[in-house]
Parts: structure tokens; C-alpha cells; sequence
């Protein structure tokens, strides 16, 4: 077992046994400390963050393969990203070993804390990575079928392709922002029903979508497919994704060429990435596929993650947030490594910071789908909050957060939160 993952490891700070941040967990993100002006790069850590600039400038990577580099005194995590796993894993060990209990370098050195350790509350978190491209796949069969059953009944849930590749779109690079960022309702063309003619107005039927996205690390050249055995390999971390979409938006533009205004007005991520070195204890094995997929999605070991996942909202009138969902990664269909495979088949280039992202979460039960067109069955069944309001689709000042969290016996290794309020349209 990879050591930073250990259970007996443990650091001088202080660290709840239900946080998202333990030791074994050290996320990456970029954030602005208090009276300071330029971002840098940071880990989570209990309740606080690791400034990792600090931390290269004081020689800390001096052993490394980074020590000629100024890897995190930058505004985006996408050089470091670019490095590889090998220099991801040994940057990992360094810094684990440095907030370990046992390591005086920085525990016995109050200057140098001062300098580094910052309360999480007290730091502006900035979009953690610069985004290149932005692809979001349709991967829960669950999801899938219950979006199909609304629009084209229980016979032809599925579309003759969903069982055989994971389907997917391009999405929208430039409206993808950092948790907390206010969403604003977007106005378009929507034709309600019994209209035969489209209005333009506001969205009336906003959603979320409970999803989480992986990060490239190195890309590929174009022309050379990344093969499913080295998948693994372009993947730096994960993140959550609420993928907000206007549901009367994108049902009039869908067809023939799927999700456009509907979708690119906003797309919400966690600031903390955390890697696959961190989440490695709670790898499990995907959904069983029938029919066999090709032979270039076929992958026989564990490859996906047990992440339990959490939906949860509040109307202006409420004062805490409520759970309306509950779900988890590993019931997605297609993996991360089959979307990978896929998307660069045909020779597509994946750069270094691209996201790509899972399509919304679903699991079996009604409590545990993924937005609210399907918690409401399109608005038929409005789900009910404890101070007696109701939702089909989300109103003004409502806001959504949605959280993960691997755990075991010992510890949790979190993503934090992501979440995103929605402001009134403003006039067209
Ligand atoms: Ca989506």
C-alpha cells in the first residue's frame, strides 16, 4: 500500500475525523491568501490551507524533479499537471512527509507557518485550472433511462447507441466557474406546450445536474488514441460538477445536434482537485456491461471509485441547507478510462486541463437521482422541503451545493463542496 494513503498516518494539524481534508487526502487547488492579490497553489489540509509557493521557495522540493521549477507559484495547476504521475507521486510523498506529526521541518518552524498555513475561510479559492476544452459524457445508465422514459416512453428509453459507447458532447470551456460564483437564470427560446410558435423569455425550468469531471494531465498528439491500459496514466484528478441546465432551453434546440444554449451559460466545479494517488484505497469495480463493449473499452480491473455523493438546497426562506439526493460515482456505466478511450479513438488531441465530465449521477432509486427533472418526473411529482415549500425546478435565490466523500474505517477523503445560488435574469 502506497504510504501517503496509510491509516496511521498522521499530521501536527489538527484534523476532524469527518473532514474532507485528512492528511491522506491533500487536494490541490489555487487561492488568493488573505491581503495578498496573486493566486497560487495550494493543498487542503484539515481546516486549512498549505501555500505551496512558500513551500518551493524554501527549498522544500530541493530533491525532486521540480526543484529547478517554479511549479506552484502559478496562477493554474495545469504546468504541474502536465509533469506526469511519476513527478505527481513523489511531490505527493514530499509534502505528506512534511505535515506528518513526526516532521519537525515545518511543525517546529513558527515563522515559516505563518508564512504558509492559512485558515480555509479566510482565502478567496479561484478556478483551480485553465480549461481548455470541457466534454461531458451521458454515462448513467440510470439517468439515461429515466431522461428517455419522459420523452420517448419506457420502450425506447435507451438510444440504439447508449449500451455500446459512452455518448458524449462539447461543451463550453469559458462559462465554467469556480464554487460560489452566482449563477444567473438565462433567458432563450423556449415554445411551451400548446404554443405553435417558440417566445423568447426566461428560463422557467432551471435545473442542476450532479456530476463529477477528471482532469487531463499530459495530453496526447494528435493522430494516437490513448489506449484504455494507459488511461490512467492522462488522469490528474477529479472534481464536482454541478452542470446547470435550462431544461424549456434545451428541449426546443436539441434536436439534431444535442445541448447548446441550454447548458453554456454556467457549469460550477469544486476548487479542490484530488487525485487518484489519494482515492487508490477506494478503487472498485464498474457496473457489469451487456452486450461486451469493443474491444478498445474492454478493461478487466477495478476502475472506477466508491465516492458517495450528496445533493442539498436552500430557498431564500430556509436558514440550513436540506439533502434532496443521495448517490454514488461508481454506478455510472462507463468509466473514466472507457470515456477517455473514446473520446480520443478517432485522434482527438486531449490538452492538459481539459475536463471531462461524468453526465449526471443517477442511481436507482428515486432519492437518489441526479437533478431535479427527474426528483420531480418533470415537474408531475414537485418534491416537498421541510418549511412546506416545494420544487419542480429551482427559483431564484435558491442555492445548491453538492459534496463527495470516499470513506473508510479511518478517514474520509473529501472534495469539499461546490455550490452556485441563482440570481434573477437580468434584462435582455
Ligand atoms: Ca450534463
Amino acid at each position: 500500500m502506497d504510504e501517503t494513503t496509510s491509516p496511521t498516518l498522521k499530521s501536527f494539524i489538527e484534523v476532524e475525523r469527518t473532514s474532507h481534508f485528512p492528511i491522506q487526502n491533500l487536494p490541490y487547488g489555487v487561492f488568493i491568501p488573505p491581503s495578498a492579490y496573486v493566486p497560487r497553489i495550494g493543498v487542503a489540509i484539515g481546516e486549512f490551507v498549505l501555500d505551496l509557493s512558500v513551500i518551493e521557495d524554501h527549498g522544500i522540493f530541493a530533491d525532486t524533479a521540480i526543484a529547478e521549477a517554479r511549479v506552484f507559484n502559478q496562477p493554474s495547476l495545469n504546468y504541474f499537471m502536465s509533469l506526469g504521475r511519476k513527478t505527481w507521486v513523489e511531490v505527493r510523498q514530499v509534502i505528506s512527509n512534511l505535515l506528518r506529526h513526526d516532521t519537525p521541518t515545518l511543525r517546529d518552524n513558527p515563522e515559516l507557518k505563518r508564512k504558509c498555513l492559512f485558515p480555509q475561510k479566510d482565502v478567496t479559492m479561484v478556478l483551480p485550472v485553465e480549461i481548455g476544452d470541457y466534454t461531458d459524457f451521458y454515462s448513467s445508465k440510470e439517468h439515461a433511462t429515466n431522461v428517455g422514459t419522459m420523452f420517448r416512453g419506457k420502450e425506447n428509453a435507451l438510444n440504439p447507441n447508449w449500451l455500446h459507447l459512452p455518448v458524449g458532447y462539447h461543451g463550453r470551456a469559458s462559462s465554467i466557474v469556480v464554487s460560489g460564483t452566482p449563477v444567473i437564470r438565462p433567458h432563450g427560446q423556449i415554445k411551451p406546450d400548446g404554443l405553435s410558435a417558440p417566445i423568447f423569455s426566461e428560463s422557467k425550468l432551471l435545473d442542476f445536474e450532479l456530476e463529477m469531471g477528471f482532469f487531463i494531465g499530459p495530453g496526447n498528439k494528435m493522430g494516437e488514441p490513448i489506449k484504455i491500459d494507459d488511461a490512467y496514466d492522462h488522469i490528474f484528478g477529479m472534481a464536482l460538477v454541478n452542470d446547470w441546465s435550462a431544461r424549456d432551453i434545451q428541449k426546443w434546440e436539441y434536436v439534431p445536434l444535442g445541448p447548446f444554449l441550454g447548458k453554456s451559460f454556467a457549469t460550477s466545479i469544486s476548487p479542490w482537485i484530488v487525485t487518484l494517488e489519494a482515492l487508490e484505497p477506494f478503487r472498485t469495480a464498474a457496473p457489469k456491461q451487456e452486450p461486451e463493449p469493443l474491444p478498445y473499452l474492454q478493461y478487466e480491473d477495478n476502475h472506477t471509485f466508491d465516492i458517495h455523493l450528496e445533493v442539498l438546497l436552500k430557498s431564500k426562506n430556509m436558514k440550513n441547507y436540506e439533502r434532496i439526493s443521495h448517490s454514488n460515482f461508481k454506478y455510472l456505466y462507463w468509466s473514466m478510462y472507457q470515456q477517455l478511450a473514446h473520446h480520443t479513438i478517432n485522434g482527438c488531441n486531449l490538452r492538459t486541463g481539459d475536463l471531462l465530465a461524468s453526465g449526471t449521477i443517477s442511481g436507482s432509486t428515486p432519492d437518489s437521482y441526479g437533478s431535479l427533472l427527474e426528483l420531480s418526473w418533470r415537474g408531475e411529482k414537485p418534491i416537498s422541503l421541510s418549511n412546506g415549500e416545494t420544487r419542480k425546478f429551482l427559483h431564484d435565490y435558491d442555492s445548491v451545493i453538492l459534496t463527495a466523500w470516499c470513506e473508510n474505517e479511518h478517514y474520509r477523503i473529501g472534495f469539499g463542496t461546490v455550490e452556485g445560488t441563482i440570481f434573477p435574469a437580468k434584462n435582455p
